[in-house]
């Protein structure tokens, strides 16, 4: 079994010796800053002139200045901008600031794994990865838990960059639920290959088909949106706490059945070599060429994707059903609101 690390095996002074900056105040970057604010380490919020999180950040207590005056005030620079900025935004405010000694840190390895940024040689450059969305990174802090993470190391000329990465982790609550050694490698291929095959990609194109074959074949809507979307929470809910043979234990045995059988079809060998193609083209760069230049373009093809899904008929019945059971989104949409979330994309 690989190492976990816990609080037991974290220093919390290595952190709380830096000064941190936070760049940006998005999904994670709200919940980083505050965690560690709450932590007693010294963080200040490097914000774009303008933006709208400002005053948000500020109203949590935090100090908030220019991106470039973050980086130049700090020696540990966090990243936390989408992903396609970060290059753009590290070339013109972050790397003019950096000096040996400092640490560059990562939420996610994208920029790093491709080349996107290449940091200088005397500074650290080091990943703390929630494996969560921001909001559960701060609403689990707050209520004493925390989100597993992954920590790594790119380069490390200090030699201390993993036991910082820990440190920092241990700061945002991270410790508590456990944190896990990688590579900027493992995590950014693992991570993109799961968003792609079974979480996003995979889970989306298989509720889509199972409802359209339902009302296809003269089913009613709404009976195809709780059987096939409604319902799915209920299963992952249960291998999420019990694993799949605990699931497996709360259907009936007719259901277990089905999924020994029917499951198989679904999956099949054929299935299996396109995850197989879909891993090469993630290790290969050719996924990260694409999405990279997608981007360069103004995003053409994502924007008229998003279109698309707005249309489905999936997502009118949905949104009806959905409006009748307010209690389902209530929770998260108080917490979209407290961190800023996607609004500002
Ligand atoms: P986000 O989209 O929620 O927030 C990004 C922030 O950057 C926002 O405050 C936004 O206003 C600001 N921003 C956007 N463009 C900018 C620009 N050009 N210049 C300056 N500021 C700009 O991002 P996020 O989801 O928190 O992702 C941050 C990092 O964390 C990414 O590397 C991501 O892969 C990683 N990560 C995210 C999650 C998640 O669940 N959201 C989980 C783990 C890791
Ligand atoms: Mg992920």
């Amino acid at each position: 079994m690989a190492n976990v690390f816990y609080e037991k095996d974290a220093d919390p002074n290595l952190i709380g010796a830096r000064k941190v900056a936070v760049i940006g105040y998005g999904s994670q970057g709200h919940a980083h800053a505050l965690n560690l604010k709450d932590s007693g380490v010294d963080v200040r919020v490097g914000l774009r002139d303008g933006s709208s999180s400002k005053a948000k950040a500020e109203a949590a207590g935090l100090r908030v200045t220019s991106i470039g005056q973050a980086a130049s005030e700090a020696d540990l620079i966090m990243i936390l901008l989408p992903d396609t900025e970060q290059k753009s935004v590290y070339e013109a405010e972050i790397e003019p600031n950096l000096s040996d000694g400092d640490a560059l840190f990562f939420a996610h390895g994208f920029n790093i794994r491709f080349g996107q940024i290449r940091p200088p040689a005397g500074v650290d450059v080091g990943m703390v990865a929630p494996k969560g969305p921001g909001h559960l990174v701060r609403r689990e802090y707050e209520a004493g838990g925390g989100v597993p993470s992954l920590i790594a190391k790119d380069q490390d000329p200090s030699g201390k960059t993993m036991a910082m990465a820990l440190s920092y982790a241990n700061a945002i609550g991270a410790t508590r639920a456990g944190v896990l050694q990688t590579t900027f490698e493992e995590e950014t291929e693992t991570d993109l290959f799961g968003e792609q095959v079974v979480l996003c990609g995979g889970i989306v194109e298989l509720v889509k088909a199972g409802f359209q074959t339902l009302v296809d074949a003269g089913y009613q809507p709404e009976s195809a949106y709780f059987e096939c979307l409604h319902e799915l929470k209920l299963i992952v809910d249960l291998m999420y706490e019990h694993g799949i043979q605990g699931m497996h234990f709360s259907i009936s045995d007719t259901a277990e059945y089905g999924d020994y059988t029917r499951g198989p079809r679904i999956i099949n060998d054929e299935t299996r070599a396109e995850m197989r193609r879909i891993l090469d083209e993630i290790q290969d760069g050719r996924f990260a060429e694409e999405w990279i230049a997608e981007n360069q373009n103004g995003r053409p093809n994502f924007n008229e994707y998003r279109r698309k899904t707005a249309d489905l008929q999936i997502e009118k019945v949905g949104s009806q059903l959905r409006s009748m059971m307010p209690w389902i989104s209530a929770g998260n949409k108080g917490l979209e609101e407290a961190s800023g979330g996607k609004g500002e994309k």
